[in-house]
């Protein structure tokens, strides 16, 4: 084995392992779900919106759209009201 074909070895061995790791990550994360850090979630209040008031929340900790657990008195920056479409 010459020196080239241990590094596209291990090239390879690299790229396997980040795509494995991604996969890993998706599906923790759930299909169509953004993380927390994608959204700014925050664990209190932002002003008088928090999760508990927010359209995708699914008590007691869960959110359609993020990642959980989320807590009743968090936020984040796709909060929708109740009212609002
Ligand atoms: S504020 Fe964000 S994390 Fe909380 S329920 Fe709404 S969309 Fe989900």
């Amino acid at each position: 084995m010459t020196q080239n074909s241990a590094f596209s070895l291990s090239r390879r061995a690299l790229l396997a392992a980040a795509a494995a790791v991604a996969a890993a990550g998706r599906a923790a994360a759930g299909p169509g779900k953004r993380s927390q850090a994608e959204v700014a979630y925050q664990d209190h209040p932002h002003g008088a919106e928090r999760c508990e008031i927010c359209a995708p929340f699914l008590p007691p900790d869960q959110c359609r759209l993020v990642v959980g657990p989320v807590s009743r008195q968090g936020w984040c920056k796709v909060f929708t009201g109740p009212d609002e479409p």
